[in-house]
C-alpha cells in the first residue's frame, strides 16, 4: 500500500467552551469553534483520518514535513515513518511539534485499522472492551451554581455519581480566578466532594501546577486523609527531583508527568528517579499512539500502572489495549455542560458510558471516530 496524498481540512462547529486568559476551558456562549480533519489517503483506497486544532497541523507543517516523509511510503511502516519525522523535527525550528507529530501517527493507525477491519485497540493491544471512566471536572470558575465553591464541586460531584461515575477528578482553581492559587479552598473542595459522594468513590486531585514543594506537602497528606487514589501535577514537571522528593514524602501515589516534553525518553527518567508512583502519557502529549504505548510497557515492565492522560479516541485505543491502566479520563465536565452530546462533524460519540460507570469501546475499523463527513464538507472554510 502506498500513500498518495496528505490534506487538511478546516471546519467551524458549534461549541459551547471558552478559554480563560491562560488556557483554561470553561462553559461560555455558544460559537463557531474551529477544527482541523487531517486525512491521509492511499493510492490503493483506505485512508486515516485525526482531528486536531488546525494550528497545531497548519500548511507549513503539512508541505515541509508531513508530505515530505509520508508521501510514496507504506503506511504500515508507521515505526520507520514516526522516526523520520521524529529526525525532522530537531530541524524544523519548533514548527513540527509533538502534538503535530501525534496526529499524523494517529492518522496511520486509523488508516491500519481501516484497510485491516479491525479497531486500532485490538491491533495495537486488545486488552478489554469496556473500562471505568473517571468524570474530569473543568478548572473552577467564578460562575454562579458553575464550579465556583467547595459546595459547588459537592453538588457536581452528586450528578456525576447519579450518571454513572465511580470515579471523579477535580481539577481546582487557578488563575485568573481571583483568589487562586490557594491550597486551602483546594483541599475545602476535595473535603466537601468526599464528604457528598461517601466513600467507595475514587477522587483524584489535579490542582494548581505551580505549587512549591511546601504547598504540595501539605496538600498531599490532606488527600491522604480523605483516602485520595491520587495527586496530580502540583508542581512544575521540569523538576523531577522535586517530584521524587514529593513522592518520597508522602504516602498518597503521586502521578506524573503529563505536560514535560522528551516523550517516553523523559517517563524512563521519572522511573529511574523514583519521582512518580504512577506514571502518566497522553498520545498528543509524547507525539503520539506507539511513544504512548512505549509509556505504558516502561511502567509495566516497572510494575507500575500507567495513567493515560486525556479523552478522545485515540487515548481511549490505548487504554484499552494495556493492563496497567485503570481508568479513561472522560471529561472535561462542568455542569453548564452536556458531555454526552455529540459533537456536529461525529454521527455518534467515541467513548459511550454506561449507567454502571463504563465507556465502551468501539468495534469499528480504526479508531472509531464515526465521522459525519457531509458536515465537515458543508461546513469546510479552508483545505491544504
Ligand atoms: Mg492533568
Amino acid at each position: 500500500m502506498i500513500i498518495k496524498s496528505v490534506n487538511v481540512e478546516v471546519f467551524t462547529y458549534p461549541s459551547r467552551r471558552s478559554v480563560d486568559s491562560a488556557g483554561h476551558s470553561h462553559p461560555g456562549d455558544e460559537k463557531l469553534a474551529k477544527m482541523a480533519m487531517l486525512r491521509i489517503a492511499t493510492e490503493e483506497g483506505p485512508e486515516g483520518f485525526a482531528f486536531g486544532p488546525p494550528e497545531v497541523i497548519r500548511a507549513h507543517v503539512v508541505e515541509a514535513f508531513a508530505r515530505k516523509v509520508l508521501i510514496g511510503q507504506n503506511p504500515f511502516d508507521r515505526e520507520r515513518l514516526w522516526q523520520d519525522l521524529v529526525h525532522w523535527q530537531r530541524g524544523s525550528a519548533g514548527q513540527l511539534t509533538d502534538r503535530a507529530l501525534a496526529l499524523i501517527e494517529q492518522a496511520l493507525w486509523d488508516l491500519a485499522g481501516r484497510a485491516l477491519e479491525l479497531p486500532v485497540h485490538k491491533l495495537i493491544g486488545g486488552y478489554r472492551d469496556k473500562v471505568p471512566a473517571y468524570g474530569s471536572t473543568m478548572c473552577g470558575d467564578e460562575l454562579k451554581g458553575g464550579l465556583a465553591t467547595p459546595d459547588n464541586y459537592a453538588a457536581f460531584a452528586e450528578q456525576l455519581v447519579a450518571r454513572g461515575y465511580r470515579a471523579i477528578k477535580l481539577h481546582t482553581w487557578m488563575p485568573p480566578v481571583s483568589f487562586a492559587p490557594d491550597t486551602k479552598m483546594d483541599v475545602r473542595a476535595c473535603a466537601a466532594v468526599r464528604e457528598a459522594v461517601g466513600p467507595d468513590i475514587a477522587l483524584m486531585l489535579d490542582g494548581y501546577h505551580w505549587y512549591s514543594r511546601t504547598d504540595a506537602f501539605y496538600i498531599g497528606r490532606e488527600l491522604q486523609r480523605l483516602d485520595f487514589a491520587w495527586f496530580e501535577e502540583p508542581m512544575v514537571e521540569d523538576s523531577a527531583e522535586s517530584y521524587a522528593w514529593l513522592a518520597a514524602n508522602l504516602d498518597i501515589p503521586v502521578l506524573g508527568p503529563e505536560t514535560v516534553a522528551g516523550k517516553h525518553y523523559s517517563r524512563a527518567s521519572w522511573v529511574k528517579n523514583a519521582s512518580c508512583d504512577i506514571l502518566r502519557a497522553g498520545v498528543a502529549g509524547v507525539g503520539g499512539i506507539g511513544p504512548c504505548l512505549k509509556v505504558a510497557h516502561l511502567a509495566d515492565a516497572f510494575g507500575m500502572d500507567c495513567e493515560v492522560h486525556g479523552n478522545g479516541a485515540a487515548n481511549l485505543a490505548v487504554v484499552g489495549a494495556i493492563k496497567n491502566c485503570r481508568w479513561y479520563e472522560r471529561g472535561l465536565l462542568h455542569p453548564f455542560l452536556d458531555y454526552d452530546e455529540v459533537p456536529a462533524y461525529l454521527n455518534s460519540l467515541v467513548d459511550p458510558m454506561d449507567t454502571e460507570g463504563f465507556v465502551h469501546l468501539s468495534q469499528k475499523p480504526g479508531l472509531g471516530e464515526d465521522i459525519n463527513f457531509d458536515y465537515i464538507q458543508e461546513h469546510r472554510i479552508e483545505r491544504y
